[in-house]
């Protein structure tokens, strides 16, 4: 409970009280446009995505319903494309999502090599790591959109929903879960699904609020963050809404 993260964590809820909720009907406040941070000599030697947010998240939405419909054009697989990526990668998009063998962003979303800035991990939960991750991606390859994606029906939310003792490291993921399981706790429906839900949220609330880097670029109009939910039955990623009943963050101290 002592982490650093855990530290930023209460103080983002605190402000996500005043701050999520007035967002609630218009994430799109987070509205993207070109960055012109320098780039450092980790940064790409390929020129940096164009896309504003909404056009990243739009061509994300295009992907995807491509591969719902089992219309899926695998772009940006060829061997052209990986000697134009030797030159360096200019991704249009982050996306944080579960380790789940099931949930793979780049075949969902219908996109190739350099397309996304993937990180994973069970149960997509928020460490420093990922949060140094996606500071990188978005301070050097200046990516516009962050994108959070739980998942119907995952085991990591499930054990943190089910409660009681886990074994080893096993229990720091079920510890990052345990707010967005409080969160959907009194919440109709199902238990897992709600949280699988409160948990991108969580997510997506917190980040946007993490100084300086994350904050500092949503403040100048140049990062949006949204969190989704893929399903396993049909493919869809939905996009959820911080106005919805899930997002009880909004009341959490
Ligand atoms: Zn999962």
């Amino acid at each position: 409970m002592s982490s650093p993260l855990t530290i930023i964590s209460i103080i983002a809820l605190m402000v996500c009280g005043c701050v999520w909720q007035a967002r609630s009907d218009d994430i799109k406040v987070m509205l993207a446009s070109a960055a012109t941070v320098p780039p450092t000599t980790m940064a790409s030697a390929v020129k940096s995505t164009s896309l504003t947010a909404e056009q990243a998240l739009q061509r994300l939405i295009e992907g995807n319903e491509r591969y719902v419909a089992d219309k899926a054009t695998h772009p940006d697989q060829t061997m052209d494309r990986r000697a134009e990526l030797t030159k360096g990668q200019a991704p249009f998009a982050i996306v944080l999502t579960c380790s789940d063998s099931r949930v793979a962003p780049e075949l969902f979303f219908d996109q190739g090599l350099g397309d996304l800035f993937v990180i994973r991990n069970a149960g997509n939960v928020l460490d420093d790591h990922v949060i140094g991750s996606m500071e990188y991606a978005v301070e050097h390859l200046h990516v516009s959109l962050i994108i959070v994606v739980g998942h119907e029906k995952c085991g990591a939310v499930s054990a943190a929903v089910a409660g009681g003792e886990v074994p080893g490291h096993i229990r720091s993921v079920v510890e990052a879960i345990a707010p967005a399981v409080e969160t959907a706790a009194n919440l109709p429906g199902d238990k897992v699904d709600n949280t699988v839900r409160a948990n991108a949220l969580r997510a997506a609330g917190i980040l946007a609020h993490v100084e300086p880097i994350l904050k500092e670029a949503i403040g100048e109009n140049k990062l949006m963050i949204v969190a989704a939910r893929y399903d396993l039955d049909t493919g869809r990623v939905e996009i959820l809404k911080p106005s919805e009943p899930t997002n009880s963050i909004s009341k959490t101290p």
